[in-house]
């Protein structure tokens, strides 16, 4: 697939294209404007990511990064400069079409897990399916899966407020990736966890991206970066550190460090 397919005529090139790159950033403003003051919450941002990435984005609180991962998730669009998913610029797409390509290509988690009270944990696995249309049985499947995948093969009928926040935190992963999406999103992820609920989310974390997915983690803890394969450190909306700390191609760094088993934990199905 081309890099370029998709780009207006005249939009400039990207400056590093690589042909497995799947995010393509080029130098992206985001201003918001807040009755007479604007807010430059992102400054010229020029990032490529390859697929199979394991990307940590760090930085102060208000430096821009969920205004990056909300531009990355086709949340919201650039004030200026290009984002190209899989080689298509957002920009051209219809509304229908972003919401199509995020249902299909990404998967979301947030700090605050984001489940339906009083509703089982199996189905708010199934709810993204619910909306994309899929038929009962094969939703279900997924979501048992996904469930299990995640460690959480038996408190699939649980509601969120018989799990623990770890617990939660694992039903959103499910959430996240049952419709196997090839790109999980995650805006700090582990804000509301203690420590061994935090280990037990990056450990899954890194083993979707050893099955090949490309993960994006915002963060502003240390420890949490260190799963990373790369670094990146916002400051006012622009980059000011990108460090890699483990090739792309290779295992994430930490993936069993530190000894965390799940029963019952299964890998994630092999994407398409
Ligand atoms: P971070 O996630 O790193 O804490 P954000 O991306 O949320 O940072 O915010 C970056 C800057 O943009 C901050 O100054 C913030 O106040 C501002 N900002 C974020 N979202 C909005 C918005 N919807 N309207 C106005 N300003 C915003
Ligand atoms: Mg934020």
């Amino acid at each position: 697939m081309s890099l370029l397919s998709g780009t207006a005529p005249t939009a400039p090139a990207p400056a590093r294209p690589r042909s497995n790159a799947v995010i393509v950033v080029e130098r992206v403003f985001k201003t918001y404007t807040l009755g007479e003051i604007d807010v430059h919450a992102l400054n010229g941002v020029t990032l490529v990511i390859e697929k199979g990435d394991f990307v940590a984005i760090m930085g102060a609180s208000g430096s821009g990064k969920s205004t990056l991962m909300n531009i990355l998730g086709c949340l919201d669009l650039p004030t200026t400069g290009h984002y190209l998913l899989d080689g298509v610029d957002v920009r051209g797409m219809s509304d229908d079409a972003l919401a199509d390509v995020r249902n299909r290509k990404i998967g979301f988690v947030f700090q605050s897990f984001n489940l339906i009270p009083r509703t089982e944990a199996i189905v708010n696995v199934e709810l993204p399916m619910v909306y994309a249309g899929m038929k009962r049985h094969a939703r279900r499947a997924r979501a048992e899966h996904a469930m299990r995948a995640v460690g959480l093969g038996d408190r699939m009928h649980h509601l969120p407020s018989e799990l623990s926040g770890g617990q939660q935190q694992r039903v959103a992963v499910a959430r996240a990736i049952a419709t196997n999406p090839a790109i999980v999103l995650a805006d700090e992820p582990t804000g509301n966890l203690d420590t061994h609920a935090t280990l037990e989310v990056l450990d899954i974390f890194s083993r979707l991206n050893l099955e090949g997915r490309t993960v994006v983690l915002i963060t502003h803890e240390d420890d949490v970066a260190d799963v990373a394969k790369r670094v990146i450190r916002l400051r006012d909306g622009e980059i000011i550190e990108d460090r890699r700390q483990a090739p792309v191609d290779g295992p994430p760094p930490r993936y069993h460090a530190h000894g965390q088993s799940r029963p019952g934990a299964r890998p994630a199905e092999p994407r398409p």
